[in-house]
C-alpha cells in the first residue's frame, strides 16, 4: 500500500470537500472551477487558462476582474506542482467566497475524484460548478462477478450500477462425449483433469483482479448448472477472496451478458448485504460490551487511539457523521499539544509556556483514525451516520469503537 490512500479513505476525504464546496457562494461571477481529464497535458490547462485571465480583462466590475484574475494565477500556480494530471482527473475550484458580513476568503481545493473525469471543463460563476460530482458521492461499493462453466468464464466487477468486464476467456475442455480410440475411462480422466486446470486459471485471473482491492464488498459467482457451486465448494479460490464470496446465483450465460444477469439476480441480497455489514459489525461490538469483562471491545476517543497505537485493534468502528477536528499545537520552545476540537479554537496558547503557539497542524479527525490505523494495519469502517446502528454508535459510544484483537484488561 505505502503511501497509497486507501479507496475508502479518498471517498471519505472527497466526500467531506464537497460538503463544504456546496454553500460557497461568490459576491459575483468570480468562483472558478476548472475540470482536468486524465489525457490533458498540463501545458495545455495552462495556455486555457492564460487565455481566459487576458479575457478577464473586460470585466467591468474592478473588484470581480481582481477576484477572476487571482483565482485563476493561484489555480495556475496549483497546476505547476503537478507534472502529469493523475489516472481519473483533477478538480479545481478557487476563488473569494462571503464569509459573513462584508468579509471573504479565499478558497482554493484540488480534488482527486472517485471516478475518472470525462471531459475539460472550464467555468466560471457565483457558485463552484459541482454537477459533474454529485454523483459520485453516492456510495459504491464493488463486488466481485465471476460467471462460469466447464467452457467460458467472465470475471467483471459492479461498482454503483456499472458492470466491467475485466476478462473473458475460453477452456480446453473437451465435451463430455465418447471420442473414437480412447477408453471412456481415461477419457473422463482428461476431461476432469482439463476442468481442474480450467479452474485454477479462473481463480488465478480472479486473484488478479480482486486481492488487491480493498473495496471489494463480496463476491457473487453465477452460470448454468452445478460447475459454479463445485468451483466455490472445492476451494479454489485464495482463502482471502474465498471468504468474500457471498452466493451462487444461477445465469443461462457466461458471457458479458452473464455478468449483468448474475448482478439481476442477485440484487436482492446485494442490498441487504450493505446494510447487513454495518449491522453486522455494530451487533458485534455490542455482544462483546455486554460480556461481563468487557470481551474484545472499546469504545471512546482516547481509550480507543491509545488501544490503537499499541497494536490491540483489528477493526476500528468509526461514524462518517465524526464533525470535529484533531488539532496539534506547537509553542516556540517545542512544547506540543493535541486535542480535539470542532473546530480550531481562535485563541491559541501553550500550557506549559508563555510562548506563542508557533505552529498549528489540524486534520479532520476520522482522516485522523485513518493515518492512524493504516500505520498500524488495523482495519477501519466507516458507519453511515443516518442508519439505526450508526445512530448508536454516535449516540452511545461517542462515535469512535473498536473491536479488539484480544482482550485488554485494564
Ligand atoms: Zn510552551
Amino acid at each position: 500500500m505505502g503511501d497509497e490512500v486507501s479507496v475508502e479513505r479518498a471517498r471519505y476525504d472527497f466526500k467531506k470537500a464537497m460538503q463544504d464546496i456546496v454553500d460557497l457562494r461568490g459576491r459575483g461571477t468570480e468562483l472558478i472551477s476548472v475540470y482536468v481529464p486524465a489525457h490533458k497535458q498540463i501545458s495545455d490547462v495552462t495556455s486555457y487558462l492564460r487565455n481566459e485571465y487576458s479575457q478577464s480583462n473586460n470585466i467591468k466590475s474592478k473588484g470581480t476582474k481582481k477576484n477572476v484574475q487571482g483565482a485563476i494565477e493561484s489555480i495556475m500556480s496549483r497546476l505547476k506542482t503537478f507534472n502529469t494530471v493523475p489516472d481519473g482527473g483533477l478538480v479545481l475550484f478557487c476563488g473569494e467566497v462571503a464569509a459573513g458580513g462584508d468579509q471573504t476568503r479565499m478558497v482554493q481545493y484540488v480534488l482527486e475524484p472517485p471516478e475518472p473525469i470525462s471531459a475539460f471543463l472550464y467555468r466560471c460563476d457565483s457558485t463552484f460548478f459541482i454537477e459533474p460530482l454529485t454523483d459520485m458521492l453516492k456510495e459504491k461499493k464493488a463486488y466481485g462477478l465471476i460467471v462460469m462453466d466447464r467452457a467460458e468464464a467472465s470475471i467483471g466487477l459492479l461498482i454503483g450500477k456499472k458492470v466491467n468486464m475485466i476478462k473473458n476467456f475460453d477452456s480446453m475442455v473437451p465435451r463430455k462425449h465418447r471420442q473414437g480410440g480412447q477408453s471412456a475411462q481415461r477419457f473422463e480422466r482428461l476431461i476432469e483433469l482439463a476442468a481442474h486446470e480450467f479452474f485454477k486459471k479462473i481463480a488465478h485471473h480472479v486473484e488478479e483482479a480482486f486481492l488487491e482491492r480493498d473495496d471489494l464488498q463480496g463476491i457473487i459467482v453465477g452460470g448454468p448448472g452445478a460447475t459454479k457451486d463445485f468451483f466455490v465448494k472445492e476451494g479454489y479460490l485464495h482463502h482471502e477472496l474465498q471468504k468474500k464470496v457471498v452466493d451462487t446465483f444461477d445465469t443461462g450465460y457466461t458471457d458479458e451478458y452473464g455478468l449483468k444477469e448474475l448482478v439481476t439476480n442477485a440484487a436482492a441480497s446485494l442490498h441487504d448485504m450493505d446494510l447487513m455489514r454495518e449491522k453486522e459489525l455494530i451487533q458485534k461490538l455490542l455482544s462483546e460490551i455486554r460480556k461481563q469483562d468487557g470481551g474484545v471491545s472499546a469504545y471512546g476517543e482516547d481509550h480507543v487511539r491509545n488501544l490503537l497505537i499499541a497494536g490491540a485493534v483489528d477493526t476500528l468502528l468509526v461514524s462518517e457523521g465524526l464533525d470535529s477536528k484533531r488539532v496539534k499545537l506547537t509553542c516556540n520552545n517545542g512544547h506540543t499539544r493535541e486535542f480535539t476540537a470542532a473546530k480550531v479554537p481562535s485563541k491559541l496558547e501553550c500550557n506549559e509556556c508563555d510562548s506563542p503557539v508557533e505552529d498549528v497542524e489540524s486534520i479532520d479527525l476520522v482522516d485522523h483514525f485513518f493515518e492512524l490505523s493504516e500505520t498500524v494495519g488495523s482495519k477501519l469502517e466507516l458507519i453511515s451516520a443516518e442508519s439505526e446502528e450508526g445512530d448508536m454508535l454516535i449516540k452511545a459510544f461517542g462515535g469512535i469503537a473498536a473491536i479488539l484483537r484480544f482482550q485488554v484488561v485494564l
